[in-house]
């Protein structure tokens, strides 16, 4: 089922008594199947979005652009909740605490008006060949406290699965979690999203999830869609700084640039720049490690913080032309061919910078330097 958003804004509050702008007027379009992650800060706006999808909260009423949300040909805008055939997760459980697994999963069901409701005999059929795609059916008797949080988690996605929704939300789902239970549940949802063939929209504020899990990403700020991109073009071509500085660790270098060469102290760059100061920003990834300078840079560093972090060591670097210090994540071959230790003199090779030169310009980023 496609989602089509147009004119959506939110204004909490009455005019007078302190408003605030949630949303400004957005439009969005999802396609039909797509898993869709809405990242951004806290306050940003996300679960604002999420919750007008759902039609659990209004869009604001524009007489001059008037805002309407289709699912598929559907228009839903003056739909009720219950009738967009939605299904939900969000960050707390909330499981029903007194009913066991299997009538949690059960509920949507059971308690459907008696000439929509299924056959007792469909309804223990359905549950259960949810609880086995969440592999939870042989604590189908247990209750919720009975649980790890992330069991409780999958019993919440097969809860909301069980009406088969047409779209799936999902708020933080698995902010609660700690970092194995989320990376496990993430295949889940993956799993289950493309196995169903719903439409899933969910919210997230941490960056590596929403590029994990999504089709796309939806990155937010201020009520504002900065960027609706793959991840793949989200990380390498962000719309501006601060989508850029969003998703991931960035680091500065702030110089004069003079006949070709920014210099920093004594450090030294060449670039392709006009005459004037400069601000470069690289990506750990960006920073190549050696012994010696290159004749494009000259850029003194000492090694103060190493750090293997799974496929790669995490380096940090400190210089006096640095106002703080930069992180470089390079490849345990080279961290063994440099035979990296603290306090180790080396040079920093930019593989490529980027430089955003105001709002809501697209970037310009270096050709690649080596
Ligand atoms: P996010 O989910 O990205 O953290 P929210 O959508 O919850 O952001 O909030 C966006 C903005 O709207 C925030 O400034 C928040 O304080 C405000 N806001 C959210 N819900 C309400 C509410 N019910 N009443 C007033 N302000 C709200
Ligand atoms: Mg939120």
């Amino acid at each position: 089922m496609s989602i089509r958003l147009k004119n959506i804004a939110k204004t909490y509050g009455k005019a007078g008594r302190g408003v605030s702008r949630a949303l400004e007027p957005l439009d969005l379009d999802i396609h039909e199947g797509e898993l869709i992650g809405l990242l951004g800060p806290s306050g940003s706006g996300k679960t604002t979005l999420l919750r007008i999808i759902a039609g659990l909260e209004a869009a604001d009423t524009m007489s001059d652009r008037p805002s309407s949300i289709h699912f598929g040909d559907r228009d839903v805008t003056h739909l009720h909740v219950r009738d967009r055939r939605i299904g939900f997760v969000f960050q707390h459980y909330a499981l029903f605490m007194h009913m066991s697994v299997f009538d949690n999963v059960a509920f949507g069901l059971t308690a459907l008006p008696r000439k929509q409701r299924p056959s007792s005999g469909e309804i223990r059929a359905r549950v259960q060949r949810l609880l086995e795609m969440v592999q939870l059916e042989s604590l189908a008797n247990r209750y919720p406290a009975q649980l790890s949080g992330g069991q409780q988690q999958r019993v919440s996605l097969a809860r909301a699965l069980a009406l088969r929704p047409d779209v799936l939300l999902l708020d933080e789902p698995f902010g609660a979690l700690d970092a194995k239970v989320r990376q496990e549940l993430r295949r889940w949802l993956r799993h289950l999203h493309d196995e169903l063939n719903f439409t899933s929209v969910f919210v997230t504020h941490d960056q590596e999830e929403a590029l994990e899990l999504s089709d796309r990403v939806v990155v937010m700020s201020n009520g504002r869609i900065e960027q609706i991109d793959s991840p793949e073009v989200l990380y390498r071509s962000p719309a501006n700084r601060f989508v850029f500085e969003f998703l991931g660790d960035v680091n500065r270098l702030e110089g004069h640039v003079h006949d070709g060469t920014l210099t920093c102290g004594d450090a030294r760059l060449d670039v392709d720049l006009d005459e004037g100061s400069h601000e470069l920003l690289l990506r750990p990834h960006e920073i190549k490690l050696d012994e010696h300078p290159t004749e494009l840079a000259h850029l003194p560093v000492t090694i103060t913080a190493i750090a293997p972090v799974g496929a790669e060591v995490r380096v940090e670097l400190e210089a006096d032309w640095l106002a703080e210090p930069w992180l470089a994540t390079i490849r345990h071959a080279d961290f063994e061919r440099l035979r990296i230790k603290r306090g180790q003199r080396l040079y920093a090779i930019p593989r490529q910078w980027h430089q955003f030169p105001a709002a809501n310009q697209r970037s310009i980023a270096s050709e690649t330097m080596s």
